[in-house]
């Protein structure tokens, strides 16, 4: 079958094409010269209602002045002429709803800015109202995203300060005591050592007692930095209380634990806090994890070690033995 095309030789009268363009809702802007625009052919019902005339009463040529979404797209259009796009490419504003000033009812519009044949011009159309309708499920679709994101984000925020200690940014006695109660049950299977450090600052009463308490908690805030930056990645440092601090470190035998502990203890003692004349030490006592003992007894003799540690006169890093039991140990299984 032949499928013919008629070409009129004569020029259309202009006019059916605007009065065309005018029923389905569509306004024109020409470009006079940049940031300057007039209306062009028949104006649609919306456009007064939405951009109100000047008030001599011609129509507005300035709709960006009521719409920060024109507003906003304006921009994109101006760059767009003066950047000499391709004939027929063309920028849009995506449909955006335009409160009716007079009724408060919501109109989807679309702008786009077009190049066609040495003319430089903006359309602004109203949306069909089945559009619309998709244009406002879209919307409610994404507000209530938008909320249920802000929900999350202030979920996330309660949960890392019931986690965090607020002053040095480690983690809490209660999420330490989590932390380790996982460990432990983890062993075995997956990590075939584990070290337990307990980590006090000595004499740190005559830091608050001399330089105050400000003093103190700078103190503890360099501690805790100090430690943070020693420690692998999935090492857990944590403030346990005061001037205890407590680390987990999965993969750490006995050998490693030591040269960690050392390294901790060397790292505060050469750190220059600002303390004057009073130094800044700390005492490490730590242990390594003995399968199938509870979280308690683990701690119990890391916090000995450290005991061990102050008794032979602080500024010293003590081991405990796993499989030394001793009495206290005997008495709390028996
Ligand atoms: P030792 O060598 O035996 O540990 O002596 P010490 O003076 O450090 O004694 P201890 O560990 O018992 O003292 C802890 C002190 O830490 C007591 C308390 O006033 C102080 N402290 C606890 N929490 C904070 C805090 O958040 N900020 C400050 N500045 N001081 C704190
Ligand atoms: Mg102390």
């Amino acid at each position: 079958m032949m499928v013919g095309l008629l070409f009129l030789e004569s020029p259309v009268d202009d006019s059916l094409g605007l009065k065309f363009l005018c029923s389905l809702e569509f306004a024109l802007l020409r470009r006079v010269r940049p940031m300057s625009y007039e209306l062009y052919g028949l104006v649609p019902t919306f456009y007064p209602v939405l951009f109100p005339p000047n008030p001599d009463g011609s129509q507005c040529c300035t709709p960006w002045d009521f719409s920060s979404m024109l507003e906003y797209f304006l921009l994109d259009a101006e760059d767009f002429f003066e950047n000499s796009p391709e004939i027929g490419e063309k920028v849009g504003s995506g449909i955006w709803l335009e409160p009716n000033p007079k009724t408060n009812e919501e109109m989807p519009l679309v702008a786009k800015a077009v190049q066609l044949e040495g003319q430089q011009v903006i359309t602004i159309q109203v949306i069909k109202e089945e559009y619309a309708e998709r244009v406002r499920i879209l919307r409610k679709a994404r507000l209530e995203l938008m909320e249920r994101r802000k929900i999350s984000n202030a979920l996330n925020s309660f949960k890392k300060k019931a986690l965090f200690d607020a002053m040095t940014k480690l983690y809490n006695r209660g999420s330490f005591m989590e932390i380790l109660q996982e460990q432990v049950e983890k062993f075995g299977a997956f990590t075939p050592t584990m070290a337990l450090f307990i980590i006090d600052v000595d004499n740190f009463k005559k830091v608050n007692d001399t330089l105050g308490h400000l003093v103190g908690d700078s103190v503890l805030t360099q501690v805790a930095e100090i430690l943070k930056t020693s420690l692998r990645k999935n090492d857990y440092p944590a403030r346990f209380g005061g001037d205890e601090f407590t680390v987990v470190a999965p993969d750490t035998n006995t050998e490693q634990s030591h040269k960690l502990a050392e390294k901790l203890r060397h790292r505060i003692q050469s750190h220059q806090f600002n303390t004057g004349e009073i130094p800044v030490t700390i005492s490490v006592g730590y242990t390594t994890y003995r399968l199938g003992e509870t979280v308690q007894n683990f701690i119990r003799r890391a916090d000995k070690a450290l005991y061990d540690a102050k008794q032979m006169g602080r500024n010293v890093v003590c081991f405990r033995d796993p499989w030394f039991i001793d009495d206290e140990e005997v008495n709390a299984t028996a």
